[in-house]
């Protein structure tokens, strides 16, 4: 296994469609481990295969709270084939767009069909946190960030922060400063 850099907006890749991908071989199964690993790193409980530079269909998630469990989850192709009338809201943070969160509403319940670590078609129906980290991720495959969802003028706001963030971060490299008491730990709701 190996840890992958995850890419920080504003970044072109981020905006990318993702392809589906053909078969849950073994390369497909390297990229669902290593983004696991990735994942818990950072720490975050989901990440999708275009946060590391993997333009695929592949998503994976651990969530680990009172009310649900999931344990490791790794989907490829994952589609939401089922989405109820009703939303909830959750404050959704994102490993992609460091210490920014922010409100959205998404439909409640989603049941979700994908291909596992096996190649097997699955299909489960998610509601709460795992609900809304599901269709964050699969989000992301499509090129839309959780700011997306948000005001123009919000997204702006914290596109512009993460820009000025990356121009100190570049200067203070140039300066052989170190970088300031190395990254701060995201909560566990980034994804
Ligand atoms: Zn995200």
């Amino acid at each position: 296994m190996a840890l992958k850099t995850i890419i920080i907006a504003p970044d072109p890749r981020l905006k990318k469609k993702s392809k589906p991908v053909v078969s849950v071989d073994a390369e497909t199964r390297q990229l669902m481990d290593d983004m696991l690993e990735t994942m818990y790193a950072a720490p975050g409980i989901g990440l999708a295969a275009p946060q590391v530079g993997v333009l695929k269909r592949v998503i994976v998630l651990d969530i680990d709270r009172e009310e649900v469990k999931t344990g490791p989850l790794v989907m490829a192709n994952p589609e939401i084939v089922e989405a109820s009338d009703d939303d909830a809201t959750y404050e959704e943070g994102c490993l992609s767009v460091p210490e920014h969160y922010s409100d959205v509403a998404r439909p409640a319940k989603v049941t979700v069909r994908y291909l596992d670590r096996d190649g097997e078609k699955q299909e489960m129906t998610c509601d709460g946190l795992l609900s809304t980290c599901v269709q964050h991720e699969i989000d992301h495959l499509d090129g839309i960030l959780f700011i997306d969802h948000i005001s123009s003028l919000k997204r702006n706001m914290i596109l512009r922060k993460l820009l000025k963030a990356r121009k100190e971060a570049e200067r203070d490299e140039e300066d052989g400063e170190k970088p300031k008491s190395g990254k701060s730990k995201e909560p566990a709701s980034a994804m």
